[in-house]
């Protein structure tokens, strides 16, 4: 059974603010910006401001700009990519905010490339889109640009950041009209290396979640250490649905550095395949001919399937990697892409020279909290914004470049409603329960966690691989314990149980864990093959599926999965 709270001792603090924004990415500060000039709003992130996956984005940000594109034509990428779970009215709203989203970030200082020679921004294009329509910066620095510029632009604004503080779980009660309604978020103040220093509730008017997605579930991913799925962790404790789940993208081209490689891994951008690159086997022999009519540019899910294909085909056995020649781009590849250029050095390869070795890893999470663009839910003062978020945009698999202009965007709307209008403050009966009495992963098994993960829950799965997969996270769930108590003694044989301690990364492995769970039973129940969920034992997509899975948790801990 999994926990219905994060275990931490009793809140020797409290805040009050209006809005408290949980994540400090591009969907964070977008919404914090936007409703600080009017009411009082707290970022709470559990790192430094940029520790998620916006400073590492390398490709940029998709829309319309140039007038040989259309709105309609980036709508039609959109939902091809989608594979039939797109909600098109959504998807027109994001395209067609889309171009103000980009000279918005442009208003506020942000630096993307010109046109060669021109005072223009360029435009390239990623895998799915039919026209050039991408921007990008510094190259391939393009989300440390949309980063830098939310944090000198939040700070210039007086945001007020609260850093090292990691959101535990929200603070709910009944409000006088019976509704269920959020009223802040309980908080672990941490020092920089994760150990508990205080916890604490931040009360609210509204609670906006925007903590990115769920990489690392998997053990090979190019998300960084932070984004470990607690927003949907928090969303399942707090009784909600979380939708879409089974629909991890897996990006075809990190760069593989060998067998034993673990965690975060440096991302091959597929601007690489828009310059021209071309992916090779072992053998030498192209993997993307005869696979798709765009070849090496065909949507992530096709690309990184015949990638997978092809690596367990090989002669003698399954090679864990194919290679991408960039090796036509010659020098212009190190100004072009200086942070490929970077990791393919730190591993003794010149791209301009060799080809590079790269394989599928855990990318994006299509699914997440049921919401709005305009990041509502279905409870009363919660939010949910950014990659955490499922809004109808994505569907099945997420085009190329779209998730950070869906960042800025929802990000900034909801700032703008919260500053129009928050959920008035009632007299509800808050929930009462002691945190300390849920169990927490110890970390030691957190390895076991991802290493399932990454071998049943892969770029392809199969009833086999996802029932394996249920049985070991089940029994992983069933070896944790509460934290002790002061004045328990912990025996390792016989007495009290030997217990873990909160923290930073005993909370984020009993978030992992949960996620994960998740992840698995949408998976087995979702049996035929559709954008990024590949089953080889139901191959073909089928109408009768052409529906979301929502999962929730419920009142003692056993995951469900239910039609929507
Ligand atoms: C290598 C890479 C390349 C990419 N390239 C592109 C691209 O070219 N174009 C594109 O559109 N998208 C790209 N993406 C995806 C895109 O970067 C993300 O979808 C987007 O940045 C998500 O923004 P966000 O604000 O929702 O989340 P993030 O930027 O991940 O921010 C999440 C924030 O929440 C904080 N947080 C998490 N949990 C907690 C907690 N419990 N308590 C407090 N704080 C918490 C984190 O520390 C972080 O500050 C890429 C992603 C990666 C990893």
């Amino acid at each position: 059974m999994l926990p219905r709270r994060l275990a931490a001792p009793a809140a020797t603090w409290e805040r009050d603010v209006d809005v408290v924004v949980l994540g400090s990415g591009a969907a964070g500060l977008s919404a914090a910006l936007a409703v600080r000039p009017v009411r009082s709003v707290l970022v709470v992130t559990k790192d430094i401001l940029s520790a998620g996956s916006t400073q590492w984005a390398q490709g940029g940000l998709a829309g319309v700009l140039d007038p040989t594109d259309s709105i309609e034509d980036h709508v039609r990428d959109t939902l091809e990519a989608g594979a039939g779970l797109c909600d098109e009215a959504v998807v027109r709203e994001l395209v067609t905010e889309a171009p103000k989203a980009i000279r918005y970030l442009m208003r506020l200082g942000a630096a993307f490339d010109p046109e060669q020679g021109g005072t223009d921004v360029a435009l390239t294009r990623e895998g799915g889109h039919s026209h050039n329509r991408i921007v990008h910066s510094g190259g391939d620095r393009s989300g440390a640009e949309v980063q830098r510029t939310l944090d000198e632009s939040a700070v210039g604004a007086g945001v007020e950041v609260m850093g090292h503080a990691f959101a535990l779980d929200l603070v709910m009660g009944t409000a006088p009209d019976g509704e269920r309604q959020v009223v802040g978020v309980r908080i672990g103040k941490t020092d920089e290396h994760g150990l508990l220093v205080s916890v604490g509730i931040v009360n609210a008017r509204a609670v906006v979640i925007a903590s990115g997605g769920y990489g690392q579930v998997f053990a090979s991913t190019s998300n960084p250490p932070a984004v470990t799925g607690d927003g949907v962790a928090i969303a399942l404790r707090a009784g909600l649905p979380v939708t879409d789940v089974e629909f991890v993208q897996f990006h075809p081209t990190v760069l593989w550095r060998g067998p034993d490689a673990w965690g975060q891994q440096a991302l091959i951008s597929e601007a690489v395949r828009g310059e021209g690159a071309i992916l090779f086997d072992a053998a030498g022999e192209r993997v993307m001919t005869g696979v798709h009519p765009l070849e090496d540019l065909a949507p992530r899910d096709v690309v990184a399937a015949a990638i997978s294909r092809r690596m367990a085909e090989a002669p003698g056995g399954v090679d864990d990697h194919v290679y991408l020649d960039a090796t036509h781009l010659g020098e212009r590849f190190y100004t072009r892409f200086p942070s490929i250029t970077e990791a393919c050095r730190e591993i003794g390869l010149d791209p301009a020279v060799d080809r590079i070795p790269v394989a599928p890893a855990a990318h994006y999470a299509c699914g997440g909290i049921r919401a709005g663009l305009d990041g509502s839910t279905s409870l009363r003062g919660l939010y949910a914004v950014g990659e955490v978020s499922a809004t109808g945009v994505h569907g099945a698999n997420r085009l190329a470049s779209n998730s950070l202009t869906e960042s800025i965007v929802s990000g900034t709307w909801v700032g703008r409603d919260l500053a129009w209008e928050v959920p008035d403050r009632m007299p509800v009966a808050v929930d009462v329960d002691d945190p300390l009495d849920h169990p927490l992963l110890d970390t030691a098994r957190l390895r076991e966690v991802r290493a399932v993960m990454s071998r049943h829950v892969g770029v392809v799965r199969d009833a086999g691989s996802l029932a394996a997969a249920a049985g070991a996270l089940g029994s992983i769930a069933r070896s944790m314990c509460p934290p002790a108590r002061i004045g328990d003694v912990v025996e390792p044989h016989g007495g009290v149980q030997p217990s873990v301690e909160p923290s930073r990364r005993t909370w984020e492995a009993t978030n992992i864990l949960t996620v994960a769970t998740a992840m698995v039973a949408a998976a087995l129940a979702r049996t035929e093959s559709r954008g990024c969920h590949r089953r080889s034992d139901h191959p073909e997509p089928r109408p009768e599926w052409r529906h979301h899975l929502d999962v929730r948790l419920d009142a003692a801990g056993a995951i469900s999965v239910e039609d929507r």
